[in-house]
């Protein structure tokens, strides 16, 4: 299973944002099976009574609805009789009347009050459906999450989620019952007058239904374009905005303005044709149902001339058209939006069906207690990884990591370091080989238990847009007070917190930004200590820090990894001389290893570094 990786998941990155405007379009039977099953696993409270009402109450209401014309034309042929007195004639047609007109306001009232009852259903699906994404792109794994961009990513679960709402009402409760009013009108029409009158309901709505579709499948590319310039234009500015410091320090505003404007003049385009072309649609639908109007009245006039229906039946007949009118009204702008809600829903689903590359095993063994508090034993067994297609990666690592030791990697940029550190934390798997901690395979064990055993701190330190206590506390954030304030120090943070108006409560901004690198770095150390792991990696976690405090930060980790062991990747030597084993890696290979006295002696790759660097000193 280790072996696919890489570059299929990142093409899936790329998948599920071109997945925004997909060109395939997904079978409605399937689609219709998913959105069933959303809403049966909304776990909405009373589901099931109020999946039985909604539907109850829309049958009553499209069976009303064929009901009320008849008895309108009831009413109206009492009036056209005229037998008996005026005074009995206009009574019976009051009544008939008064009872077309509450039948027509039960049938109309039938889906406000379906609204009413489905509506928690609908909310918990949409809800239920949003957060399930959301977690499944949490589980990602790290190659997928590279390849994305936040925003586009972040509007697909939204869409999605939206277009579970609009699917129920649209689609489930308007124009699926819709098809069952017409059948029932046909039935009448030809039960109870003839059955040419049944063929011309069925046939305007045949035609109506079918122009709808055709016109407004010519229409989809118009608005599939206006989706895809929307996205664009979204993912332009969510970057620029992300990377506000770099387009600034570049000077690079007006051309982040620029591609952002040009994206908005496509959307306009877009938009433009997209309205154009509904105008047309409305107008070719309203003439198709003049004329099936105009045919039924003719229709049904020939046939009450000729004795067979009377004028009140006329009547009826035409208002069933009507009626059926109604909803279809909708069509041509719901089948659009039908469609493309049904692409946001598969959109979704598929980013929930994008398999993790690591994921948690399926039956996961429990991490041994720390060996007698000394910290986790981590092995690496000829271990390999190449990311995608990329020609170099990591070779046959082998790497003993001694409880309570302290292994240090170093090596020229790129050479792999920071890899070897993703395989600790198993953000990524090896394609051969494997990494154990305390001898269990990492794969063998949950994610959220090596999680808690292991702590990063990484090159780059990124922190929430919260406070430095909610950033700190990220750890662990059931942490006292003390507790905080004791990684705080220990990370050499403690005198720039009282230094700060709010301090603990100060905001750091977005993604840290507001600290400088030093101090980022510090609250990421402070972080990692507050996590108390068995293993600390320290990914260049200093190499922000000028050398005083860089000093001072380790002593405290001297303090820090008794009891714990530790990686440490660093660009100065000078601060990992004291570890226990010092790994020089290049290219992916390890090329050398020894104590620092031992590395020297050697006179290779590592005894030239340090020589370079301490005359640089
Ligand atoms: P370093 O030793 O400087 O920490 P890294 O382990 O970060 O080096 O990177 C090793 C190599 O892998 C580099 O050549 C880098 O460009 C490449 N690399 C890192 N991450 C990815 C990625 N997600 N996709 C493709 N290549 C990557
Ligand atoms: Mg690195």
């Amino acid at each position: 299973m280790s072996l696919r990786r890489g570059a299929p998941s990142s093409r899936r990155a790329a998948a599920a944002e071109a997945s925004q405007a997909p060109a395939a379009k997904p079978r409605a039977s399937v689609a219709l099976g998913d959105l069933g099953r959303l809403v049966l696993r909304s776990r909405a409270p009373g589901l099931r009574w109020r999946l039985t009402a909604a539907l109850t109450l829309i049958l009553a209401g499209k069976a009303l609805g064929v009901l009320a014309p008849l008895l309108l034309g009831a009413a109206v042929n009492r009036l056209a009789e005229g037998r008996g007195a005026a005074a009995a004639v206009g009574l019976a047609f009051a009544g008939l009347a008064v009872g077309w007109a509450f039948v027509r306001f039960l049938s109309a009232a039938a889906p406000q009050a379906r609204d009413a009852v489905f509506a928690p259903v609908a909310q918990a699906a949409q809800r239920r459906a949003a957060a399930e994404t959301f977690e499944h792109a949490l589980s990602l794994s790290l190659d997928y999450h590279q390849g994305k961009h936040t925003g586009a990513l972040a509007r697909t679960v939204d869409r999605g989620a939206r277009s579970i709402d609009f699917l129920l009402r649209s689609l489930v409760f308007n124009l699926g019952p819709t098809g069952l009013e017409v059948v029932m009108a046909a039935v009448v029409l030809s039960k109870r007058y003839d059955w040419r009158l049944a063929l011309t309901a069925v046939a305007t709505v045949a035609v109506y239904v079918v122009v709808t579709f055709l016109i407004s499948d010519w229409r989809i590319g118009h608005r599939r374009a206006m989706n895809a310039a929307d996205n664009r234009a979204a993912g332009l500015a969510v970057d620029a905005l992300l990377n506000y410091e770099t387009v600034k320090t570049f000077g690079a505003e007006r051309r982040a303005v620029g591609a952002y404007d040009a994206a908005l003049d496509d959307y306009a385009q877009a938009s433009i044709k997209a309205n154009t072309s509904l105008a047309l649609l409305n107008a070719v639908q309203t003439a198709i149902m003049s004329v099936g109007l105009g045919v039924m009245a003719v229709l049904a006039g020939l046939e009450a001339a000729e004795g067979r229906m009377g004028p009140g039946d006329v009547t009826a007949a035409v208002l069933l058209l009507i009626n059926l009118y109604g909803p279809l009204n909708i069509l041509g702008f719901a089948y659009r939006e039908i469609r493309q809600a049904f692409i946001d829903m598969e959109a979704m689903l598929e980013l929930s069906r994008e398999r993790p590359d690591v994921a948690d095993p399926a039956a996961p063994r429990d991490l041994p207690p720390p060996a007698d508090q000394r910290g986790g034993r981590v092995v690496f067994e000829r271990v390999s990884f190449r990311h995608g297609a990329r020609s170099q990666g990591l070779e046959d690592v082998d790497l003993v990591a001694e409880p309570g030791s302290t292994i240090a990697l170093v090596g020229p940029s790129g050479a792999g370091k920071t890899t070897l550190v993703r395989l600790a934390l198993r953000l990524i798997d090896p394609q051969s080989g494997r990494v154990t901690l305390d001898g269990v395979d990492l794969r063998e064990v949950r994610q959220a238990d090596l999680r808690r055993a292991i702590a990063l701190v990484p090159q780059d330190v990124a922190l929430f847009n919260d406070t430095l206590r909610a950033n700190i506390a990220f750890a662990r954030p059931e942490a006292s007070e003390a507790e905080v304030w004791a990684a705080a120090e220990a990370a050499e943070l403690g005198d720039f917190v009282r230094g700060l108006p709010e301090g603990m409560e100060a905001l750091v901004g977005e993604r840290g930004l507001k600290l400088s690198g030093g101090e980022r770095q510090r609250v990421g150390l402070a972080r990692a200590l507050l996590a108390d792991p068995r293993v600390l990696i320290l990914d260049e976690a200093t190499s922000a820090l000028d050398s005083r405090t860089e000093a001072a930060i380790q002593a405290a980790l001297r303090k820090a990894r008794k009891g714990r062991t530790t990686l440490v990747v660093a660009h100065r030597l000078s601060t990992v001389a004291d570890a226990d084993q010092i790994v020089v890696v290049r290219r992916g290979r390890v090329v050398e290893r020894g104590t620092h006295d031992e590395l020297l002696s050697r006179e290779g790759e590592y005894a030239a570094l340090w020589r370079r660097q301490t005359r640089e000193a």
